[in-house]
């Protein structure tokens, strides 16, 4: 056991100035206490903030949508750039995206990542020799960096609803639930024992995977294990709603509810566009909603019902998605600030005298605990040692205490305030920096480079 020491720590019952957390040698939280024992840290330690929504390959698009189309742009002409983008996406380039991402994520304060992983085989739809031939190369990418990884092989089986015929471009993320469920096994077996990895399954959505499809992949996963997490991309489009009306004369949140057992296991990722039964109905299960701010801002997705949800006692989480933005921050920000401009009001998110980012930073931890179903998000015993410290000496710091620290973070921390980061009891970023930036960030930039030219 190691015991770390802190200006301040965040636990579940406050804060401790200074404090020191123990760690076990099974990379779990062993005790919190108040004072300095054992080797000095220094700094603010917050939980580590679990990122419960990403495909880690959409990094290397950031910055290449921006560009006006001859006619109206919208999230389904990001997606035809995207589907270009991946044509020309192999293994290596996969994975050396893949670190990248994962190393910038650790130095921004996550800690662990749910990865909704739907580039399963070749350009023209074969499988690579070993099927989990991709889930590899993004797991070990996670592996290289450190973090913890919940991996969600994507089910995607129709182009749209009612059973649609796919598109050229989504052969390669194409399974039927049987096949799925193939790359599930085989990578808990592969990598079941590993403490920082999990595996769930990711319906992509109810317009490409039909209810015949996800009866049968729910019933597989809960075959092999009861509890683990099934994410789905849900109501983040207006047209999504209306084609899903056009189906089945349900909107998509109201007939998921319907149809599956939807409880504490479940990411419903975007929930953008519910009614306010919807909302409730939502909240009432206990499922995390899976919010990513900055990639629905790009997307001009619209803005989730943050108030009603919160005060119907809803769980979220947050997820930076397409990648166009890698900072916990921007995120618990842009879903502050969306409701803001929204409703004309200020701190929409805190309950009355309490601080708003500390609201959105708790419950970020939990929804995103719940969603990477991993022992975390909070400082105490018997929790993985998933801890991020915060720099005591930066200037924006000065003279704040407590929760006006997360208030700072959230608000104003534009120069990245994170120095150090712990994954289960590891070490991964010291003073800032990462042991393995250098030769990641190489990798990254000669990929870059060919996928340009
Ligand atoms: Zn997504």
């Amino acid at each position: 056991m190691t015991a770390y020491a802190f200006d301040r720590v965040l636990t579940p019952e406050g804060w401790l100035a200074p404090g020191t957390v123990e760690v076990g040698a099974d990379g779990r939280i062993a005790g919190v206490e108040a004072g300095e024992e054992g080797e000095r840290v220094g700094g603010i330690a917050l939980p580590g903030m679990p990122n419960l929504h990403s495909h880690a390959f959409q990094r290397a698009m950031a910055g290449l949508t921006e560009r006006a189309g001859p006619g109206e742009d919208s999230f389904w002409t990001w997606r035809e750039v995207m589907y270009g983008f991946v044509d020309r996406l192999g293994p290596d380039a996969a994975e050396a995206i893949s670190a990248q991402l994962y190393c910038e994520m650790l130095k921004a304060g996550y800690t662990a990542v749910a990865e909704f992983h739907y580039l399963h085989h070749a350009p023209d739809g074969s499988s690579y020799g070993d099927l989990a031939e991709m889930a590899e190369r993004v797991t070990a990418a996670a592996g290289r960096t450190g973090i913890a990884l919940t991996l969600l092989p994507v089910l995607y089986n129709a182009g749209g609803f009612g059973g649609a015929p796919m598109g050229g471009a989504q052969r390669r993320f194409a399974n039927d639930a049987d096949r799925l469920l193939r790359i599930v096994e085989t990578m808990r077996q592969r990598r079941g024992a590993d403490p920082g990895f999990r595996v769930g399954l990711a319906p992509h959505s109810l317009r490409a995977v039909g209810p015949e499809c996800l009866a049968d992949a729910v019933a597989g996963l809960d075959a092999m294990d009861r509890d683990a997490p099934i994410h789905i991309h849900i109501a983040e489009q207006t047209k999504e709603v209306e084609d899903c009306v056009a189906w089945s004369g349900g909107r998509p949140v109201e007939r998921l509810l319907e149809t599956q057992d939807v409880g504490p296991r479940w990411c419903l990722v975007h929930a953008t566009h519910m009614t306010p039964d919807e909302t409730r109905a939502l909240a009432a299960t206990g499922a995390v909603a899976g919010l990513c701010p900055t990639t629905e801002a790009n997307l001009g997705d619209g803005l989730f019902p943050l108030e009603a949800y919160l005060e119907a006692g809803g769980r979220l989480g947050i997820g930076s998605d397409s990648h166009v933005s890698v900072s916990p921050v921007e995120e618990l920000r842009w879903l502050e600030y969306g409701q803001r401009l929204k409703s004309r009001r200020r701190n929409i998110a805190a309950p009355p005298e309490a601080s708003t980012g500390a609201r959105l930073h708790a419950a970020a931890l939990e929804g995103g605990a719940g969603a990477t179903a991993r022992e975390t998000g909070a400082l105490e015993a018997g929790r993985a040692a998933d801890i991020v410290t915060l720099d005591a000496a930066h200037p924006l710091l000065a003279g704040k205490t407590d929760d006006a620290i997360l208030d700072a973070w959230v608000f104003a921390g534009n120069a990245n305030l994170v120095r150090d980061v712990m994954v289960g009891g590891r070490w991964v970023v010291r003073n800032g920096r990462h042991p393995e930036e250098e030769a990641i960030g190489r990798e990254f930039v000669r990929t870059m480079e060919r996928l340009a030219g």
